[in-house]
């Protein structure tokens, strides 16, 4: 058995290097592309986060226990992006 492994490894020795070679540089790719990719769903996400206009809603309590009155189950959430109840805070009232 070790034997065949020696032969097998004279028979790749000289593959071996650019294998290597090629295995490095591969997996250094991979991890920059890992990360550019992290990174990108990253901005995505925190793009989209920014969307849920709950903290300048009039409505928002900013209580833990019950963050909106009108909209309990969406307030703060993905949800609250298209929220039909949405009021500004600035908002001025005319009558
Ligand atoms: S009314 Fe809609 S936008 Fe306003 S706090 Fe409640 S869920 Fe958020």
């Amino acid at each position: 058995m070790l034997e065949l492994l020696q032969i097998l490894i004279q028979i790749i020795q000289p593959f071996l290097v650019p294998i290597c070679f090629v295995l490095a540089w591969g997996f250094v790719i991979l991890i920059v592309w890992s990360i550019g990719a992290a990174m990108r769903d990253t901005m995505q996400r925190a793009k989209q986060m920014h969307q849920i206009p709950c903290a300048d809603c009039m409505f928002f309590t900013g209580n833990y226990h019950l963050k909106c009155p009108v909209q309990p189950k969406i307030a703060l959430s993905e949800a609250a992006i298209n929220c039909p109840d949405y009021s500004s805070r600035n908002q001025t009232l005319t009558l």
